[in-house]
């Protein structure tokens, strides 16, 4: 049985307040066996995270993640963050690649791979993220965006890695626009990414998370987690409001 994971993308949304809130609030949520929980707040919020999970005793099962990290391990990099400093502050998942990462500030796929590397190096579990925009699934190059997007990582840490690998899947016309792939659609789509892997090794593929993002909210979640091949979900917009995250996290 593979593990399920639910993931909250803050983005650059939230503060000391939605901290508060959403610690008391996921202190009272039921998850289901093998789910984790890990919630990405901004960079200055995570030490405060970690210090009101702690101060409540919260479940392990709810865990820390960062939206970004620095490939390399200190030095002249300003307003860059390390793994190292990551950890020393509770965190122990970091999204590597979302798409606005790769679109607004133009982090290639060998750029991703060298994060993803990092964070594996360091022991942080990285949520790798790959999706189409729309205009490359109208013209049907889907399957060639994600593997264009999988394989640099793949050859740069080695498959045998990914068992310590989240992957999130999140077509960019998904994202934030109310625009759910339809349950049949991101089966399709996981199906086809567990496949990829699978060709590789297949004892690894069946190991992997695979979770879908985009407009995932408390209607549509349970449809899309009953999915052979969805194993939670990279929740943005709806995971900044406690109460509807945690129906979406007990749904996993
Ligand atoms: P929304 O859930 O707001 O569509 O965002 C998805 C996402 O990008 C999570 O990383």
């Amino acid at each position: 049985n593979r593990r399920a994971i639910v993931a909250a993308n803050w983005k650059m949304n939230g503060g000391l307040a939605l901290v508060s809130t959403m610690v008391s609030e996921l202190n009272k949520v039921t998850l289901n066996d093998n789910v984790a929980v890990v919630v990405c707040p901004s960079f200055p919020y995570l030490a405060a995270f970690s210090q009101a999970s702690s101060a409540l005793n919260l479940s392990t099962s709810i865990q820390l993640g960062a939206q970004n990290l620095n490939e390399n391990a200190q030095g002249a990099f300003t307003g860059e963050v390390s793994t190292a400093m990551l950890q020393e502050v509770g965190v122990s998942y970091v999204i590597v690649g979302h798409s606005e990462r790769r679109s607004i500030y133009n982090e290639s796929s060998e750029l991703v791979a060298e994060k993803v590397a990092a964070a594996l190096n360091a022991g942080l579990t990285p949520i790798l993220c790959i999706g189409e925009s729309e205009s490359e699934r109208a013209n049907e190059q889907t399957e060639q965006v994600l593997a264009a997007q999988l394989q640099p990582v793949i050859e740069r840490v080695g498959i045998e890695k990914f068992t310590d690998v989240v992957i999130a899947y999140e077509p960019v016309w998904a994202i934030g626009t109310g625009k759910t792939a339809s349950p049949e659609m991101a089966q399709e789509t996981h199906q086809f990414i567990r496949e990829y892997i699978a060709k590789i090794d297949e004892s690894i593929a069946v190991k992997v998370p695979l979770l879908y993002g985009g407009s995932v909210n408390a209607k549509n979640c349970e449809q899309l987690f009953a999915q052979a091949d969805i194993d939670g979900g990279l929740i943005g917009g709806a995971s900044l409001k406690a109460e509807e995250f945690n129906v979406i996290c007990s749904a996993a």
